[in-house]
């Protein structure tokens, strides 16, 4: 198999770790009060090929009780599908991505993964294959090389070299330099919002996903066949609103491979290129309700669809956003 366990979730593994680690003691319970409402159980272990599917989903976030997220939000995403969440700012579209993880349980309705409730799966077996990027990705005092390797210490080299293509980092790691030996964090080099983002990108993508199945990205696998294109389900929360067109192109191409290798991939963007590099598009109103699912194509040659109203908005600068290089 090419999974490779991985320390990268080590954040969101670390409660359910202690929870398996430590007894039952006041400090313990004090944490329950103060983590979202996730009792992590023993679930099964699967192989999680993909499919996601949100059924009458309920939420609201524990802290705001006053404020439903969401009402009843029906949503299917299948294996190998790459959709992109779009919406007005505050309506819910990071919201999905957390309870798909599992930082919060809805109120009512169920998530699924490929048609088991996602309560009845090993949260630590489910998180291993499902990377996440965030738009400011956290990046630790360290090398380049210990950032990207993090989630797989026995990277090989070239394994290293061809996520950092795949993540578009090679020119300007070999501009600094002390190459992948750069330190970055606190002390050592800054680095831009958008070439932490790709950093972030290229450490998803070396962690493997479970499965036997070979598939037909020959570009995308190591000599000792690895597959070097990040786990079953990626989410990309704005992960790449820092990029130039260059890196954007880059990151599109890889994105398609792993459309071609049939894993699942969640965009949340509202730049129109990004949002035009995913096949599937679902429009969110500020209520949290989805109005509009559908191919890209359509409902961008539709002048009346939602998602070409949302787009205006965001031409006219009600929206901005930083770029590099
Ligand atoms: P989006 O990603 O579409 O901009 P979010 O999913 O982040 O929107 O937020 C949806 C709603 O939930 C917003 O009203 C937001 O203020 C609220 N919200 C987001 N995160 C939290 C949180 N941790 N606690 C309380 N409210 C939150
Ligand atoms: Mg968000």
């Amino acid at each position: 198999t090419t999974f490779s366990a991985s320390s990268v979730y080590s954040l969101s593994n670390f409660y359910s770790e202690l929870m398996k680690g430590v007894g039952a003691s006041e400090r313990v319970f004090e944490l329950i009060r103060l983590q979202p409402a996730i009792v992590p159980s023993e679930g099964k272990k699967i192989n999680v090929l993909g499919n996601i599917e949100f059924r009458n989903v309920a939420f609201k976030y524990p802290t705001r009780p006053t404020h439903q997220v969401f009402g009843s939000l029906n949503l299917k995403i299948n294996k190998g599908d790459h959709v992109c969440l779009v919406g007005p700012s505050g309506c819910g579209k990071s919201t999905v991505a957390q309870l798909l993880l599992r930082h919060y349980e809805p109120l009512s309705g169920s998530i699924l993964i490929d048609g088991q409730p996602l309560t009845d799966v090993s949260l630590a077996s489910f998180r291993e294959q499902t990377g996440v990027v965030q738009q400011e990705p956290m990046l630790f005092s360290g090398t380049l090389r210990e950032n990207i390797t993090y989630g797989k210490m026995d990277a090989t080299e070239e394994e290293i070299q061809k996520v950092c293509d795949l993540a578009n980092c090679t020119n300007f790691i070999n501009n600094f330099p002390d190459k992948l030996e750069t330190v970055v964090g606190s002390r050592g080099t800054q680095l831009s919002g958008g070439q932490k983002q790709r950093i972030a990108l290229a450490r998803t993508l070396l962690l493997g996903h479970r499965t036997d199945k070979k598939v037909s990205v020959p570009e995308a696998y190591s000599s000792r066949g690895e597959l070097l294109l990040g786990p079953s389900i990626l989410i990309l929360d704005e992960a790449t609103s820092a990029l130039d067109a260059k890196s954007e192109e880059a990151i599109k191409r890889t994105l398609k491979l792993r459309q071609e290798a049939g894993l699942t991939t969640i965009s949340i963007a509202h730049r129109l290129s990004t949002i035009k590099t995913s096949d599937k598009i679902v429009v969110f109103n500020h209520k949290g309700v989805i109005v509009e699912y559908d191919n890209f194509d359509k409902l961008y040659a539709d002048p009346k669809s939602e998602l070409n109203r949302l787009l205006s908005k965001s031409e006219s600068g009600e929206e901005t956003e930083e770029k590099d290089e």
